[in-house]
């Protein structure tokens, strides 16, 4: 067995991004400035798209997303079941009210006939995730979207190197935002991004994730010369900074070469694994690119065993750090008193939140630690 406990999603730096960092706290330059223009545009020029904004997190980019697109109070958003909270959350802090949408089982995206059943005179978009990073089915959901008039924000947090038909995630829809969370496919520490063809909204984003002053106020104490600023709107603290953006202009220029090492991860668990009594990823559609951010397996008791639950544990006590992406949304004490909303109704999110692990899928893992983690599965179902 493995003596150092292998940690889950653990993202991986290099020399350059050390030197970066150094770099900005010797020039004494560490908030909002020249790096994060730069990983701006660096990361539109990846996306392919005109307009980008640089936040502190994918959940302030979504929250901002709402209030760009004039979100409001009565307004409903249909998002999908099967996500992280901060998903919803965004939607609750805009003030509009959170719609949910059950998944497709196989896919484990939000399911487009759900939406169209969702929709009322009320709604106003719909927040979609593409999960794990398998992008949803847009072309249906864009046509819903279209037939109600709806505004389309891709939840892009797994979906980082993601495309549909040939087209990059995030530039589907309306608004794209990404995060550089810790565990996420490029990482910043904490770090998000949206992206859009519209200037219009990467302004009101841009202007609400610093206070709501007016554009630029960044650069206020900058050698150009004091510059008064004012507050146009009620904003937020959501800003990056230059020692995260630091990290950023150096991790994104390692996107293909990540990609490249979690693709051959999935297909070395697809392989290893596939003779064991547990429930394996679909296969990739031709014609779309996967981001592999999650590598998932599905413990049915009935199959494996032993449940889901005790499976996390012996994984952790094989020194395996191990995930559950997600309990499903309807899971959390809080949604449900707020929304009455129960499992009961979202029966391909409930089923597969009670059963999904995500097993350690990063650019870091060497072929030992890949070894150790089918070691791991194989032992625990055998045993
Ligand atoms: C990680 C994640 C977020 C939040 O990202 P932060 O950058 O941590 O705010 C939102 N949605 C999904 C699906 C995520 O996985």
């Amino acid at each position: 067995m493995r003596t150092e406990f292998l940690v889950f999603g653990s993202p991986y730096f290099g020399p350059e991004e050390e030197e970066e960092v150094l770099d900005s706290m010797r020039r004494s330059w560490i908030g909002t400035g020249p790096k994060v223009k730069l990983f701006e545009t660096a990361f539109a020029q990846y996306k392919n798209i005109p307009y980008s904004a640089a936040v502190h997190s994918c959940t302030a980019a979504l929250h901002l997303s709402c209030l760009a697109l004039g979100l409001k109070p009565g307004d409903e958003v249909i998002t999908t079941a099967m996500t992280f909270c901060a998903t919803v959350n965004a939607i609750i802090h805009a003030g509009a009210t959170p719609v949910l949408a059950d998944i497709d089982p196989v896919t484990l995206n939000i399911d487009p006939e759900d939406i169209e059943r969702k929709v009322t005179p009320r709604t106003r978009a719909v927040l979609i995730v593409h999960f794990a990073g398998r992008p949803c089915k847009m072309d249906e959901i864009l046509a819903v979207a279209s037939r109600h008039h709806l505004y389309v924000i891709e939840d892009c947090a797994h979906a980082l190197e993601t495309e549909y038909h040939g087209q990059k995630a995030g530039t589907l829809g309306d608004i794209g935002c990404f995060s550089f969370y810790a565990t996420k496919n490029i990482s910043t520490g904490e770090g998000g991004m949206a992206i859009t063809h519209k200037s219009e909204w990467i302004q009101a984003i841009k202007i609400m994730a610093l206070h709501g002053l007016s554009a630029d106020a960044w650069q206020r104490f900058s050698d150009k010369g004091y510059k008064h600023y004012f507050m146009t709107e009620l904003g937020f603290k959501y800003n990056m900074m230059d020692l995260q953006a630091a990290m950023g202009i150096h991790q994104i220029k390692k996107i293909d070469l990540f990609w490249q090492r979690r693709s051959q991860i999935w297909q070395f668990y697809m392989d290893r694994l596939k003779s064991l009594p547990v429930g394996l990823p679909a296969p990739v559609d031709p014609g779309s690119k996967h981001a592999y951010h999650l590598f998932t397996i599905e413990i049915d008791p009935s199959k494996a065993g032993v449940s889901r639950d005790r499976f996390l544990e012996e994984m952790t006590k094989r020194k395996i750090g191990v995930g559950v992406h997600y309990c499903a949304i309807p899971e959390h004490p809080y949604y449900q008193k707020r929304f009455g909303w129960r499992s009961e109704d979202f029966v391909h999110a409930a089923r597969y939140g009670s059963q999904t692990v995500s097993i350690p899928i990063s650019p870091k893992l060497t072929d030992r630690d890949l070894e150790d983690v089918v070691e791991a599965v194989s032992d625990i179902l055998s045993s």
